[in-house]
């Protein structure tokens, strides 16, 4: 079948029967989609029209190492012909699951040593807070229920993740929420001390907060931001529960994001990263603390487990994930480039009129569109999704954030981008902008 066609066939059944996520539905009903994607190979994705572009969010922040890699194919073919599944529930267990374990353990910060394994990051998230809960029952203080996060933060979207997501549209998207979630400004230490006193600390579970702040417009947190949370939560006794489903392993050019503030946390979400999108896994750790008292002190079974809890496969692709991860030297590689990916969007702030605020950590940035840069006064419609329509034409996939009064590019490249493939990224980005800045009329600039 010619493309065409099958393109036209594709985008038809679509519309009729794919219910998208996180997607404008009103756009896919009179667009069909824009790209039906049919392969990837390193740095870029392929489509049915015979178009390709750098893929500069690694798809959803998580093909660190890249597409089309064989050796992921063939670790997953094996792993599937000799166990495809097993159950973990109960004390059954393999061989995959034990030793990405022990893996995980070698690699976490601190003292995180236990893994609870989940299929994803929204899932990784509403175990944290369960987990948390139960671990506050077990140390006799049952009241402790709350989850305090942040304002611009996002944590997925089952209904725990999403009721601590900060980001109001998740949260107003669906009638009811979780109940004892409550929120503090993104930035303020002062502010969770302050909401802290006023929640009693002893209703406090656990605070959670991203590394680098992602989905929610890159954000980064202000100098000694986690020092301070740290010492809050330790002086009212209240869990510290970092969300690396982005940052984790390697993405900000250090194993963890958290790893930057020279931060230990209590426990660890994660997922993205860990297979690169080879395969659907996430997870919970937990410190030799925590673990201890719930080895010292449940009784009964611990009543939480997703039927792909610890999935061989899964767990199969992720070790060889982080093999290559560090075989590669893909963290350091995303140091590099990250520094080099900040270089370039600084230049283009710098000649352009609209693009501001440009800022990276690791292989995480972003760039903001502004109609004045000393203000930051935004326009009133954003420019953002117009870049973003424009790099597309030539060859350039990323992401606008424009809730929250946002007008703003996010990026997250693949961990194994050249130097090359990141001035190319560069020139394209540098164009889009020049063509939408055409488009502002001078009274509007
Ligand atoms: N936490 C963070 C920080 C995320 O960025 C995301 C997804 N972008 C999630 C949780 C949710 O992960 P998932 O989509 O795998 O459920």
């Amino acid at each position: 079948m010619n493309s065409e066609v099958l393109y036209r066939e594709l985008s038809e059944l679509d519309k009729k029967h794919f219910l998208h996520p996180t997607t404008s539905i009103k756009q896919q009903q009179e667009n069909g989609p824009d790209f039906i994607f049919t392969h990837g190979k390193g740095v870029r994705l392929f489509d049915l029209k015979g178009r390709s572009a750098i893929d500069g969010l690694s798809s959803l922040w998580n093909v660190n190492i890249g597409h089309g890699r064989e050796e992921m194919a063939r670790t997953a073919y094996e792993q599937m012909k000799t166990l495809a599944y097993s159950s973990c529930f109960a004390t059954y267990s393999h061989e995959p699951a034990i030793r990405l374990a022990a893996k995980l353990a070698d690699i976490a910060p601190g003292n995180l040593s236990a893994v609870f394994f989940t299929s994803g990051g929204s899932e990784s998230n509403d175990t944290a807070y369960k987990l948390a809960r139960h671990y506050w029952i077990l140390k006799g203080e049952p009241e402790r229920k709350k989850i305090i996060s942040r304002t611009k933060s996002y944590h997925g979207v089952a209904l725990g993740a999403t009721s601590a997501t900060g980001l109001k549209p998740f949260r107003d998207f669906t009638g009811s929420l979780a109940p004892d979630f409550c929120y503090v400004d993104h930035f303020s230490p002062a502010d969770l001390r302050n909401k802290i006193e006023e929640e009693g600390p002893e209703t406090v579970a656990a605070f959670i907060a991203e590394p680098v702040q992602g989905a929610g417009g890159l954000h980064l947190g202000p100098e000694g931001y986690f020092k301070e949370i740290r010492s809050i939560c330790d002086e009212y006794g209240i869990l510290l529960i970092t969300d690396e489903v982005i940052t984790a392993f390697g993405r900000t050019g250090s194993y963890f994001g958290i790893d930057h503030y020279s931060v230990e946390p209590d426990m660890m979400c994660f997922a993205k990263g860990i297979t690169s999108g080879y395969a659907q896994l996430g997870g919970v750790m937990l410190t030799e603390e925590l673990h201890r008292v719930f080895i010292d002190r449940s009784e009964g079974t611990l009543l939480h487990g997703y039927t792909y809890s610890g999935h061989p496969m899964a767990c199969t692709v992720a070790l060889k994930n982080l093999e290559i991860v560090e075989s590669e030297g893909l963290i350091e590689n995303a140091r590099k480039m990250g520094e080099e990916m900040l270089k370039g969007f600084r230049s283009i702030e710098a000649e352009s009129g609209i693009a501001a605020n440009a800022r990276a950590l690791g292989l995480m940035g972003a760039l903001e569109f502004v109609k004045n840069k000393e203000t930051n006064e935004r326009f009133q419609s954003p420019l953002a999704p117009k870049v973003v329509a424009e790099a597309a034409k030539r060859g350039l996939i990323c992401r606008s954030v424009v809730f929250d009064q946002q007008d703003t590019l996010v990026f997250a490249p693949p961990l194994i981008m050249s130097r090359e493939e990141m001035s190319e990224l560069h020139s394209i980005l540098e164009d889009a902008v020049k063509a939408v800045e055409k488009t502002i009329a001078p009274a509007a600039n």
